[in-house]
């Protein structure tokens, strides 16, 4: 079976790219169909994310072509509401989505490799920057950090795995069914689970126009996807309350000892108690608090709380 694949691509602002993306998406798209690995039927989808430009324009009239189609988003939604609202588009038509940037960062000579995967059954397939000498140090250097501080954190991500995945049309009805507000499309993908993979790749450079992730959008996102999936900040500051609760103890019987001693001015030992016991006090009743909001937090987000791989018997598939 040929699948029906759909590539969504999100676009702010990206006129100075989109005619080279769209050029080369065209001869990749053919080649594919050529080769029989795809339906001829597949198509490029792309998001135009609130653009101030002429990507709209440029968008239409790419979709003359019928490999070719878009949808505008009513203002800027950011990155990963853009590639949500692409893939809960294209899954009504798709046998399976691919998502990739605009900028064709994610080499698309992988892509037969992805769909290889899906059809040898795998659901998810993450692509993975296994080289990424074209950027900066610095920006690999923050990245990298990120994803090892969100690991620390507690938050199952995929090693230097961006946006570049496909997932069968199963996956993203469940994805779906996450009904977050906050989305952070790397943490939540693995939660799905099902059969999933990667392929290696390397990264390439942007073959135009500027990158949409300046420094302060970098780090907002990076935030957000740490607070969005981790309440171990939380559980750190209770551990800090209650180390200098034990503090204040030590403090507290060191105290006495210089008191009757006598070398201390007056007032000079109820101080230091209370400056360490009330601090102390303190940070373990914020962490204590902070537990409570923090289950309010994993209540309100709805996430499923599963979803179902296989049925065994036929006769019981029906019910949707
Ligand atoms: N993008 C978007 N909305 C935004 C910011 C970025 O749709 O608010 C898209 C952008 O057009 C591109 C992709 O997200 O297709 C990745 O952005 P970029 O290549 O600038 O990020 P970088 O590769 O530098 O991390
Ligand atoms: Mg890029």
């Amino acid at each position: 079976m040929k699948p029906k694949v759909f590539f969504v691509i999100p676009c702010f602002n990206e006129e100075e790219v989109l005619p080279f993306t769209i050029d080369r998406m065209n001869e990749k798209l053919n080649a594919l169909v050529e080769k029989d690995l795809i339906h001829q039927d597949s198509k490029v989808l792309f998001v135009d994310d609130g653009s101030g430009d002429n990507t709209w324009k440029l968008i239409k009239s790419a979709a003359q072509n019928e490999r070719f189609s878009g949808v505008k988003l009513s203002r800027n939604c950011g990155h990963q509401n853009a590639l949500m609202a692409g893939m809960s588009y294209a899954v009504n038509f798709a046998d399976c989505v691919i998502t990739l940037d605009a900028d064709l960062q994610d080499d698309i000579n992988v892509i037969d490799e992805f769909i290889d995967k899906f059809i040898q059954g795998y659901e998810i397939v993450y692509g993975v920057r296994s080289e990424r000498e074209v950027d900066t140090f610095f920006k690999r250097f923050t990245a990298q950090s990120f994803y090892k501080l969100m690991r620390f954190l507690g938050v199952e991500i995929v090693y230097n795995h961006a946006d570049y995945r496909l997932m069968s049309k199963r996956a993203v009805e469940y994805l779906m069914r996450f009904e977050e507000r906050n989305l952070f499309l790397r943490g939540i993908i693995p939660l799905i689970g099902l059969k999933s993979t990667t392929v290696h790749y390397k990264r390439q450079k942007r073959m135009a126009g500027k990158t949409k992730y300046p420094l302060k959008k970098m780090l907002a996102f990076a935030f957000d996807g740490i607070t969005s999936f981790s309440i171990k900040p939380i559980r750190y500051i209770t551990l800090a309350g209650f180390l200098m609760f034990a503090l204040s103890i030590i403090i507290l019987i060191y105290s006495i000892i210089q008191k009757i001693k006598g070398d201390v001015v007056p007032g000079w030992t109820s101080l230091s108690i209370s400056i360490w016991f009330i601090g102390g006090m303190q940070l373990m009743a914020l962490g204590l608090i902070g537990e409570y909001i923090g289950k309010i937090y994993k209540e309100v987000k709805r996430r499923p709380l599963f979803l179902i791989e296989e049925i065994a018997d036929e006769s019981l598939k029906e019910i949707e």
